[in-house]
């Protein structure tokens, strides 16, 4: 069964090897949006004959053909998850490092209205929360 991130790349005219096969499949099957690093090493329990150069490598093109998202957490590393049709925001657990997927209609309403108010037609945007538990001991 092809991932929907290989479909995507065979839409898009990318060369599907066996090895980029499998990465798409790892991130495909991911809800963690894991680092490069966590999708090596899942990828690697399916053919260890993947590098995690070709683990950069690959990432890196699914990136350039917005086939997968690349987030910064503000732990430095790169995240990754496929694209999706439906928008998600995040709040990221900075305790445990936990990233938690929300939707919430009145925030995207805003945004789009501080933009107007500005000139703006909102295209893109990114929000994250970073916080701890509230009942944390
Ligand atoms: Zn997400």
């Amino acid at each position: 069964m092809a991932s929907r991130i290989e479909k995507l790349c065979v839409e898009k005219g990318m060369k599907m090897t066996g090895q980029r096969r499998v990465i798409a499949q790892v991130i495909s099957d991911a809800h963690d949006h894991p680092d490069t690093e966590e999708v090596y090493r899942r990828a690697a329990k399916i053919d260890p004959n993947i590098s995690i150069a070709t683990v950069y490598r690959t990432v890196r093109m699914f990136e350039e053909a917005a086939i997968v998202e690349k987030h910064d957490f503000g732990d430095g590393r790169a995240r990754y998850e496929e694209v999706t049709d439906t928008h998600h925001d995040h709040l990221i657990d900075i305790k445990s490092g936990k990233v938690v997927e929300f939707f919430n209609a009145e925030i995207e309403k805003l945004k789009e209205k501080i933009a107007k108010e500005l000139g703006y037609k909102l295209v893109d945007h990114r929000l994250e929360l970073y916080a701890v538990p509230l009942n944390d001991k």
